[in-house]
């Protein structure tokens, strides 16, 4: 087995300090409008040392496109910026891994990477994935060349995110931490990880749903974001990603939203075809007091409903079931293809992800 985590993790009392220990003369800010609006930049940016400069770049949309990702490029070879930082949540994270891996494909030189996640979701900010829409395909990129060098964590930024989005990417790091336990690659580095991220999540997420102001439980659910990264950039991820990937890149749902809907099939599929993924999950359940493991499931499917997450894609009330059904035997050619279904505990064919699209 192998098992690294390149990036170095500042999460102090004062993670901002890092501006004050590190060397850079001029600096390119990555991020979306609403980050630049809350003022969240002005707060990094006043604590760049003297004589530096910096500007921002803040188109990012959420899913970033490849577009998008080629403007970012052209931004950044415009001046000799020696530090890059991504602020914002996934999105903005994932476009400055491509923008940053594109700019090395063409000059040969490695910026400084700092990544600030303002969202408790994706992990992005430790791991080696970078996720970009290319028509109706989320391309997932895996590269080690993704990995920031520093992952800054402020819990303060995450302080205004709203209860929708924040429920959906609380959901986001519980299959995270789900499929990385239970995944082909796992070993007992990541299994730890995993484990300690699923009972933040349960622990965490309702009381930060209620209350966004609970500072302790938004710092918890920040560092269950990053440390399910830190397991699932080792282990990989499983077929509940790879059918979310196609489902928003077809529909621009969310992606958290898509990995909460899915998530208990995709339980109950594994357990039923992978006698490992079922002691994993016996294991965790008993670590949560649950007699069964497939109380985990009704637990998960619970958690759903105070979120008012629908229990099925036809509820979310955004998909065409013309299209949705017309459109099954490709997303399921795309899925079957996507680099997250190799690390699936079970063994999955592709009349296998038509079934469960159906
Ligand atoms: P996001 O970055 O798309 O942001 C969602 C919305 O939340 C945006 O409107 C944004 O402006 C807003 N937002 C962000 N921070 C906020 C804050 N502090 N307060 C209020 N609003 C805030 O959402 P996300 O779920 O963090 O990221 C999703 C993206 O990440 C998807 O493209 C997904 O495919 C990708 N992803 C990447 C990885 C990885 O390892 N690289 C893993 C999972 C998902």
């Amino acid at each position: 087995m192998t098992f690294s985590v390149k990036t170095k993790i500042y999460n102090t009392e004062d993670s901002l300090n890092i501006f004050e220990e590190l060397d850079y003369k001029r600096v390119l800010f990555i991020t979306d409008p609403f980050v630049v609006e809350s003022r969240m930049i002005e707060k990094i940016t006043s604590r760049l040392k003297s004589e530096t400069s910096y500007e921002i770049f803040s188109d990012i949309k959420p899913d970033p496109t490849i577009e998008l990702v080629n403007s970012g490029v052209k931004k950044l070879l415009e001046k000799d910026y020696d530090l890059v930082v991504a602020v914002g949540g996934g999105s903005a994270i994932d476009a400055t891994k491509a923008i940053i891996y594109k700019v090395y494909e063409k000059t040969g030189s490695k910026k400084t990477f700092v990544a600030i996640p303002t969202t408790a979701g994706t992990g992005s900010e430790v791991t080696n994935f970078s996720i970009v829409t290319i028509g109706e395909k989320k391309e997932v990129l895996i590269d080690d060349l993704l990995l920031a060098d520093y992952a800054v964590l402020v819990p303060s930024f995450t302080k205004s995110v709203p209860n929708f989005i924040t429920a959906d990417t609380g959901m986001d790091v519980l299959t995270h931490a789900i499929e990385s336990l239970v995944s082909n690659k796992a070993d007992r580095f990541s299994k730890i990880l995993s484990k300690e991220a699923i009972k933040l999540v349960f622990k965490n997420l309702p009381i930060v749903y209620e209350d966004g102001l609970r500072m302790k439980s938004r710092k918890n659910m920040l560092e269950a974001s990053t440390i399910a990264g830190i397991a699932f950039t080792n282990a990989g991820l499983g077929i509940n990603h790879s059918l979310a990937h196609i489902l928003g890149g077809v529909f621009h749902i969310s992606h958290g939203r898509l990995n909460a809907i899915l998530l208990p099939y995709i339980i109950k599929y594994n357990m039923e075809k992978s006698e490992n993924a079922r002691k994993e999950l016996r294991e965790i359940s008993k670590e949560l007091g649950l007699d069964h493991e497939y109380h985990l499931i009704e637990k998960i499917e619970e958690l759903n409903r105070k979120f008012n997450i629908p229990k099925n894609l036809r509820e979310l009330n955004k998909i065409d079931e013309k299209e949705y059904f017309g459109k099954i035997d490709y997303m399921s050619e795309v899925a079957f293809k996507d680099r997250c279904t190799a690390t699936n505990p079970a063994l999955v064919t592709k009349i296998n992800l038509k079934n469960i699209f159906r």
